[in-house]
């Protein structure tokens, strides 16, 4: 049996996780990243450094991107050596990043016109699930395609859930970062009010996290917040930005919201106050001074 190859494009909190994930799975692992720095771990671990999105993506059976955002998916995928047009025709161009309906269907085009198979796969997770093989992935696409792909999804995550079509998992992906998003600015509010009133906090926080808003988000990010952990699971500027797709996804259906708008503001707040490379606990921060 030949071993699958793979290329990652994106070393970042997530996709540094999934490449080593991948690599403990046998295959053969490409990787690229804009600072270099973040390939080093990797190329110890057996990985190939590319020097380009295209270098990295040429001979590859399937390409897995975990970038930032739109812009970032766009150059990566689509300027100036990059990985399109270097893929083999038949070969699997996967996005994992949270991205706008808009730009997956544009890409989707992209890759379709370019002669390969396409999928938008967006994850629910976070750095730990990533370092753990145990994302789930939201894929929208053909069917036949995600079974072809079926064994790198596996090294990465440990539940595929396929939505339907390609514009399906960055709606349902945007829909659970609104309410995650939401959760943490009301959570940052909520927790300044108890900090301020001089109230015993592990106290006050037990009665809402033991109780009916007690989320597993609720949870994990209030210990944050009050042990000052800001080290990053997932980054402020990155959950502003995606308030800010939801947002725009709302307003496409026709659907009128002030929430998105408002939890995005708390973000940009924290980030405009210097914690863009912390923790999205750390959105707390600007309520506390
Ligand atoms: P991250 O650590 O900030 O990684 C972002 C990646 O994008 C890095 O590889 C970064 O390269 C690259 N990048 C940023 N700007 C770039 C540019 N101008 N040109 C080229 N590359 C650029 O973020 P992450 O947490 O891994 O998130 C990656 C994606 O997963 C995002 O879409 C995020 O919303 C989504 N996501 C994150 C989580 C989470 O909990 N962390 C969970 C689910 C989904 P450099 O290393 O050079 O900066």
């Amino acid at each position: 049996m030949t071993t699958m190859k793979v290329a990652v494009l994106g070393l970042g909190i997530m996709g540094s996780g999934m490449a080593r994930q991948l690599l403990a799975a046998g295959f053969e692992v490409a990787v690229w990243n804009r600072s270099a720095d973040k390939a080093a771990p990797l190329v110890e671990a057996g990985a190939r450094i590319a020097r380009t999105p295209g270098d990295a993506a040429t001979g590859a059976d399937v390409v897995v991107a975990m970038l930032a955002d739109d812009t970032v998916s766009r150059a990566v995928w689509t300027g100036e050596a990059g990985a399109l047009a270097a893929m083999a025709n038949g070969a699997i161009a996967i996005d994992c990043s949270t991205l706008t309906g808009g730009w997956v269907a544009e890409l989707s085009g992209l890759a379709e016109a370019r002669g390969l198979h396409f999928l938008e796969a967006p994850v629910t997770g976070s750095r730990d699930q990533a370092a753990q093989g145990a994302l789930r992935f939201l894929v929208g696409g053909e069917s036949e395609v995600l079974v072809n792909a079926r064994p790198v999804f596996d090294a990465m995550g440990s539940t595929v859930v396929h939505l339907g079509p390609v514009g399906s998992g960055a709606t349902v992906k945007l829909a659970n970062n609104f309410l995650c998003g939401v959760q943490a600015a009301s959570l940052a509010e909520a927790l300044a009010l108890i900090e301020k009133r001089g109230l015993d906090v592990e106290l006050a926080m037990s009665i809402l996290t033991d109780g009916a808003p007690g989320s597993p988000l609720l949870k994990a990010v209030s210990r944050r917040m009050i042990d000052h952990a800001f080290e990053p699971h997932f980054l402020v500027p990155l959950m502003a930005k995606d308030l800010g797709y939801a947002g725009q996804a709302l307003t496409e259906a026709g659907i009128v919201s002030a929430i998105a708008e408002a939890a995005k503001a708390r973000f940009m707040e924290a980030d405009e106050a210097g914690h863009t490379d912390r923790d999205i606990a750390a959105v707390i921060q600007p309520l506390r001074s």
